[in-house]
């Protein structure tokens, strides 16, 4: 089943908490659409991976990489690794008419929109050519290759369409495109393709191959990311309290310990525990009784301490100082 990483969860969050009218917040909307789309390909593609029989052919998966490159970082989402070769697969999860322009390094892609009065219209917007940025990729991850001392290993990368309903055309060079490009239910074949292509190139062991996932593994650098920073959030901006568990509307407030909606009368013993959830995924994995007081909108620290004692949470430090982490 699908599940959303943590990642993308925070930023849902974030969405759900930040006030409507902050200036990112059109931003962070296209960044959750655009974290959904490419999470929802990856997932899409595992079950095409399954096809290519591995007792014939082994290789390991490696994913979410992000490497170190001069003074930045290039980041491949799955790549295989064959005893002959590795492959690049950049999984794109994208609607409508896909007109593919290698030779000006654009993709154009064209979706039907309905407007307020539902008339509708064909939209055209230029996207970043995933052909090019394959391309990239390759000539990046064989320079690692290269520094790590396998010189001889060959490679080739492929951009995998996820979504079956798109349509997907060439304005030019379309051998080029045929080379680059593959819907997810042909994935299998084309790697068999390239299999063969391959059978003749040097060839690692499959002890070395373990190697070399260990080591894209601990050379992967995880980005740091403060979704807060990133999208300019102050603590100000974040509405805090505990939302309502039925209406989904802020706020239930603690009536003899037991959490009520004002407007729907919603009442929950419990509700508290997805809001603590939602604070560790805002603001790290640690929270004090003064923040807890502030995030569930409590006026006392003594029940906000023994709503943080009910939980089973870590404890750190004294009781003056006391700080929750989450297990
Ligand atoms: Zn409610």
């Amino acid at each position: 089943m699908f599940k959303e990483s943590v990642n993308l969860q925070k930023l849902q969050v974030l969405k759900k908490r930040l006030k409507v009218d902050h200036p990112k917040y059109m931003d962070l909307e296209n960044e959750i659409r655009m974290k959904t789309a490419g999470e929802y390909g990856e997932y899409s593609i595992n079950y095409y991976l399954s096809l290519i029989p591995e007792l014939k052919y082994d290789f390991q998966i490696v994913r979410g990489l992000r490497l170190p490159f001069k003074n930045s970082y290039f980041q491949i989402d799955t790549l295989l690794l064959f005893p002959s070769f590795f492959l690049i697969l950049e999984v794109k999860h994208l609607t409508g008419t896909l007109h593919f322009d290698p030779n000006f390094h654009q993709l154009l892609q064209t979706k039907n929109i309905i407007l307020p009065n539902n008339e509708s219209i064909d939209e055209t917007k230029s996207i970043p050519d995933p052909i090019l940025q394959v391309k990239r990729q390759f000539n990046q991850l064989k320079d690692w290759f290269d520094d790590q001392g396998y010189t001889d290993y060959r490679g080739d990368s492929l951009v995998v369409l996820t979504n079956t309903n798109a349509i997907v055309k060439a304005i030019s060079d379309n051998k080029k495109v045929q080379d680059f490009v593959v819907r997810s239910p042909g994935l299998s074949f084309r790697v068999e393709k390239l299999i063969r292509k391959h059978e003749n190139d040097d060839y690692l062991y499959w002890e070395e191959l373990k190697v070399i996932s260990k080591q894209l593994k601990s050379s992967n650098v995880v980005r740091s990311n403060n979704d807060l920073e990133e999208f300019n959030v102050q603590v100000s901006d974040i509405h805090p309290g505990v939302f309502c568990t039925s209406c989904e509307v802020l706020l239930m407030v603690r009536v003899n310990g037991i959490w009520k909606c004002i407007v729907c009368n919603h009442v929950s013993k419990d509700a508290h525990v997805k809001t603590i959830d939602e604070y560790f995924l805002l603001f790290g994995n640690e929270i004090s009784s003064r923040d807890c007081m502030w995030f569930l909108q409590l006026n006392s620290t003594y029940i906000a301490r023994s709503i943080l004692k009910s939980m089973k949470l870590n404890e750190v430090g004294n009781t003056f100082s006391k700080r929750y982490h989450k297990k």
